[in-house]
């Protein structure tokens, strides 16, 4: 006999809503339980004094990807926000990401030239192989631009001295001889007008879900009830940490409403010394363009993750590669049931790649 629903989506943030948004376009039908009390996974946002509020962090869309782009256009309106955040170095001010007008700032150069000049005399401070992040990243952008914008930000997210920490972490550093403080490449970039609640509550119209659940508290009974899981969870958690527990990084959020129409005139500043506690204050009206009497802030510290805390950033070293890659051998063993998304997949996803990835999962699901 078949079973009530054709598919039990665990998770209801981008890429399981993605899915049951097509799946059930094809006819299928769909249960989405979530375990939070709201929809959405990280990009779900709240109204606060009239203002959008970004409630897992700052989330900027971009993407060089036409369709992902059209896709979400067809959900939502865009705006023009571009990001360009700065950074705050003990009251100093500079543009991000690195680009002529931080070199301006720094040194006083004018020409692209003079500020390559600058930068390779001090790269050359570090000859060889680079033993740790300091010197990868000296050995990337010189010794100024490490000591100002990136040791005290780096050292914060990850509570321990940048000489302390590998070298792979930082792989490339953007460095733009233009005055251009677009922080992204991407050709397509904005912010939903209305928050991003929008294109979930689209993607889930019509579909039966279900909050406050835990899949993994009642899981036979659930799989009872569908033919197929698609599973968005944590990876390890779903087979029950049998090969061991995999980490992440995790934020303390600390949001605060102001009497002020205006705190820091951008969305996004980095604090890139050591000494403040915080790394990033994000002021959530300026996403957009938002004219209200008030503003709200959010500071947002790095926190050292433990079980039970909110998962946000996977620590891609070789124990824990080595570790998922053990859990991946049982997913791809597993019968009836797809693993997606940033948290089954341990992977960092930009939204964009995350709906690709959905969709991706959803081509394949129902190639003919
Ligand atoms: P999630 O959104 O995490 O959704 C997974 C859902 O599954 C969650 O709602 C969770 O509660 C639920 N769940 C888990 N286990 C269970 C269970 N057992 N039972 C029921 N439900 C369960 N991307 C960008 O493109 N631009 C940005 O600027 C950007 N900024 C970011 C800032 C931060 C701080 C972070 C952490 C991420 C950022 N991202 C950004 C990435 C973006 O958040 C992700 O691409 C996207 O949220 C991933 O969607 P997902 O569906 O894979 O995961």
């Amino acid at each position: 006999m078949r079973k009530k629903y054709d598919y039990l989506i665990v998770g209801s943030g981008l890429f399981g809503s993605v899915f049951a948004h097509e799946a059930t376009l094809r006819g299928k039908k769909c249960l989405v339980l979530e375990r939070r009390d709201h929809v959405g996974g990280n990009i779900y946002c709240e109204e606060i004094e009239g203002v959008t509020v970004h409630r897992y962090g700052a989330h900027i869309f971009h993407t060089a990807n036409r369709r992902v782009w059209k896709y979400v256009n067809d959900l939502a309106e865009f705006n023009r926000f571009t990001n360009s955040p700065i950074a705050n170095y003990k009251g100093e001010i500079y543009n991000m990401p690195f680009n002529m007008n931080t070199f301006s700032k720094l040194w006083g150069v004018v020409t692209p030239d003079e500020a390559r000049e600058k930068i390779e005399a001090q790269r050359g401070v570090v000859t060889g192989e680079p033993k740790n992040l300091e010197e990868q990243a000296i050995r990337l952008v010189g010794t100024d631009i490490y000591a100002k914008l990136i040791k005290g930000y780096t050292e914060k997210q990850w509570g321990r001295p940048c000489t302390e920490l590998p070298a792979f972490i930082i792989k490339r550093l953007p460095v733009r001889y233009t005055y251009d403080n677009n922080y992204f490449n991407d050709p397509y970039q904005g912010i939903p007008v209305n928050g991003y609640n929008e294109i979930i509550d689209k993607l889930l119209d019509g579909i039966e879900v279900r909050t406050d659940v835990d899949y993994l508290a009642n899981r036979a009974a659930y799989d009872a009830l569908a033919e197929k899981v698609v599973y968005t969870g944590t990876i390890d958690s779903y087979f029950d940490y049998k090969c061991g527990e995999l980490e992440y990084r995790s934020l303390r959020f600390e949001t605060e409403v102001l009497d002020t129409p205006n705190y820091q005139g951008v969305a996004v500043v980095n604090y890139t010394d050591r000494e403040t506690p915080y790394t990033r204050i994000i002021e959530h009206k300026h996403f957009a363009f938002g004219q209200q009497e008030k503003t709200v802030i959010t500071r947002e510290y790095p926190a050292v993750w433990q079980q039970g805390m909110e998962a946000y950033y996977p620590v891609n070293n070789e124990k824990n590669s080595a570790l998922y890659q053990q859990y991946k051998a049982l997913a791809d063993a597993e019968p009836n049931v797809i693993f997606g998304g940033r948290l089954a997949e341990y992977k960092y996803y930009d939204m964009d790649k995350v709906i690709e990835a959905a969709l991706s999962a959803v081509e394949k699901e129902f190639a003919e």
